[in-house]
């Protein structure tokens, strides 16, 4: 890690998005592709391009055979394409109710769907109930006039717009939790309102890799590291029990430097950040973690960091605690206890959990 510490500066952006400085690794493309011996202490590791709208890793520091990496890498993807295509709000796949064929019929007849589907909604109207309604995947309506005008921002820039409020207003009305009509027993799903729908963008890619964790978990794996688009999340330690690095990223687009390293193992890490996606308008910046108080992108923070064992818990927290002010925040926290979290502020201050700082192990020169 010496030669990190050395060239941090010089870090290829795309490395630091991805959060995890690794070592050494015999990194592969997904889809078939063979497997190198690993070399001592070095992972193994592969890359998938096609999932979540985000690049995928799964990484190996167990010096496994290569054909056992090869069976369970390709289980970790199979278990990725399932709730990539389930989760898919733009696209339908033959033979699948996905979110997108439920957001399609809102307003009509309930749809039977994969339990897999019933299991992660349901989980997804707890996380609403722990998060006091921040985190509703229900919000599609409003969170499809920010990604309309981002879209639109992005093919020409110079007449770039905000919604309006009474836009806004009038689309947060076609929000409610209870829109969303499940039947656990005849596995259907419907939405009740025509005007409705579903984005599991704040929760969907950590529910996903958390499913991908168990597997490997139930298989015995020990030291390996799933990357999806950020979502971190280890199983078990390194065979060294040094546990691995990651890094926080800065949030001020300014620098390319990061926050804060911390040492994890056996836990998830995600981070939801200001920089991850936004547009420009008039000069002032617009991001996508959108405050159900005001509508409009959350005002409290720069980025905030959960860490927790449970993937797809981190992720609805992220993106929750992002719209909650601190005090709030903490004292949620707190109640659900096993969970540490970095708050950094616009102005560059940081809040952290007790727990959270003793994961720290370098902080950054200024
Ligand atoms: P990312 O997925 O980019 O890492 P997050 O986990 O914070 O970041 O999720 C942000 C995404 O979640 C947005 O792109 C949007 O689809 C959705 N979203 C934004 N605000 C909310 C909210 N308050 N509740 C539920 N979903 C949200
Ligand atoms: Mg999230």
């Amino acid at each position: 890690m010496n030669a990190l510490r050395h060239n941090r500066k010089g870090f290829a952006f795309f490395l630091l998005a991805c959060l995890l400085f690794l070592n050494a690794c015999a990194l592969q493309t997904g889809n078939g592709a063979g497997s190198a011996e690993p070399q001592a202490n070095e992972p193994i590791g592969k890359v998938y391009y096609t999932y979540f709208d985000t690049v995928s890793y799964v990484y190996d520091y167990a010096g496994d055979s290569a054909e056992r990496f090869e069976d369970r890498s390709a289980e970790v993807s199979h278990i990725l394409l399932e709730y990539h295509q389930l989760f898919d709000i733009y696209h339908e796949y033959s033979g699948v109710t996905n979110l997108c064929t439920l957001n399609k019929a809102a307003g009509g007849d309930a749809l039977e769907v994969d339990p897999k589907l019933i299991d992660f909604l349901l989980d997804a109207k707890e996380m609403y109930e722990l998060t006091g309604g921040e985190m509703n995947v229900m919000l599609g309506a409003v969170l499809r006039l920010w990604h309309d005008c981002r879209e639109a921002a992005e093919e020409d820039p110079a007449s770039a717009a905000i919604p309006g409020a009474e836009e806004l207003r009038q689309a947060y009305s076609h929000t409610g939790i209870d829109l969303l009509e499940i039947d656990p027993e005849r596995h259907t799903v419907r939405i009740a309102d025509p005007e409705a729908s579903i984005d599991v963008g704040a929760l969907g890619k950590g529910y996903a890799t958390e499913r991908a964790a168990e597997y490997l978990e139930r298989e015995g794996a020990s030291g390996y590291v799933l990357n999806i688009g950020g979502n971190i999340r280890c199983i078990g330690d390194r065979p060294d029990g040094s546990g691995w690095a990651t890094a926080i990223r800065d949030p001020d687009n300014s620098t390319e430097d990061y926050a804060c390293r911390i040492r994890i193992r056996d836990t998830a890490c995600v981070t939801s950040g200001v920089y991850e996606r936004y547009f420009t308008v008039n000069g002032r910046q617009y991001h996508h973690i959108i405050d159900k108080d005001t509508l409009y992108p959350a005002e409290y923070y720069t980025s905030l960091t959960v860490v927790t064992r449970d993937s797809a818990l981190a992720d609805a927290l992220s993106t929750a605690l992002f719209c909650m002010p601190p005090e709030e925040g903490k004292a949620l926290v707190e109640s659900i206890g096993g969970v540490e979290a970095l708050w950094i502020f616009p102005d560059g201050t940081e809040r952290q959990t007790p727990g959270f700082a003793e994961l720290i192990e370098e902080q950054t020169e200024s």
